[in-house]
């Protein structure tokens, strides 16, 4: 009888089985948290702080990466340190590769950027895709469809999870809406160019970006260009980025008028990882944004 009953506990425990979800950085993270809700919580890689775009992977991510159910993450665009992960991975995880849906909004990286004139980013797709809200409220649907194929005896609450999940996404939609509707016409640089999705959402007017895509450091023929619009005296604000080093901007705005902004934090990796930190994420860009480009002094 007690044999009975333990192959019956462990049966059951079986069929229940969560999946063992590994994500790539924080938005992405918490859009997949949403989904699983009271049935568990997916491992993020990206640690605090760190550069989406340059990051090394510890041995033992490489063999959660190796052994999860699932991988969801934007794509080989975003995080070339995870596509070397998934390429020598042993093991044999489901991927769910977001940027390659065919209902994820996709742009090019800003083509004629305003500042320096270069466009050396055109014609490539920029990966910054979760920055547009309604492409995370879609992914709810996808990621729910994931981990309900894997896990169909869950399917009902997952399913539930990505109701609940895209109204807290447009909760903070519309509170980051009310934030920036008055200050969509000031022009401001941040420091990567990786806010397109939101610029074009929210109808802001970015005057360009310090560092391209990638976020590497830009060469001295592009600061130049770009020390000598700021000192026409036609944008506002830069904002530095919690990733990057601010001294670079420093030095930029160095006798303009152009105000320095609080960091901002495309990724969330300076949030706390969880449920809210997508929602938290495109409000705390507004908060920034708006708070250096509403104050007239
Ligand atoms: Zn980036």
């Amino acid at each position: 009888m007690r044999h009975l009953l333990a192959l019956l506990l462990t049966t059951s425990a079986a069929m229940a089985e969560v999946p063992r979800v590994v994500t790539d950085i924080p938005a992405v993270h918490s859009i997949v948290d949403m989904v699983m809700g009271s049935l568990g919580s997916p491992e993020l890689l990206l640690a605090p702080g760190a550069d989406e775009h340059d990051f090394q992977l510890k041995p033992s991510q490489m063999e959660s990466v190796a052994s999860a159910d699932l991988v969801v993450w934007v794509g080989p665009e975003l995080t070339p340190w995870l596509d070397a992960a998934l390429e020598a991975r042993g093991g044999e995880s489901s991927i769910l590769t977001l940027f390659d849906d065919v209902g994820t909004y996709k742009i090019n990286y800003f083509v004629g950027d305003s500042v320096t004139g270069d466009t050396p980013a055109e014609g490539t797709i920029d990966p910054h895709v979760w920055l547009d809200p309604s492409t995370a409220a879609y992914w709810t649907d996808l990621i729910a469809a994931e981990l309900s194929r894997l896990d169909p005896e869950h399917a009902k609450l997952y399913d539930a999870h990505a109701v609940i999940a895209r109204s807290r996404i447009a909760t903070a939609e519309a509170e980051a809406k009310a934030l920036l509707d008055p200050i969509k016409d000031r022009p401001f640089v941040t420091f990567h160019d990786a806010y397109g999705y939101y610029i074009t959402y929210f109808g802001l007017t970015s005057a360009g970006t310090i560092a391209l895509g990638d976020a590497a450091t830009p060469g001295a023929l592009r600061l130049s260009k770009l020390r000598a619009t700021l000192e026409e005296g036609s944008v506002t604000c830069v904002f530095p980025e919690a990733q990057h080093n601010a001294g670079l901007i420093d030095q930029l705005v160095d006798g303009t008028s152009v105000k320095i902004g609080a960091a901002l934090d495309p990724v969330g990796s300076t949030l706390q990882p969880g449920p809210r930190a997508y929602p938290e994420l495109i409000v705390a860009i507004a908060t920034t944004l708006a708070g250096c480009l509403s104050d007239p002094g």
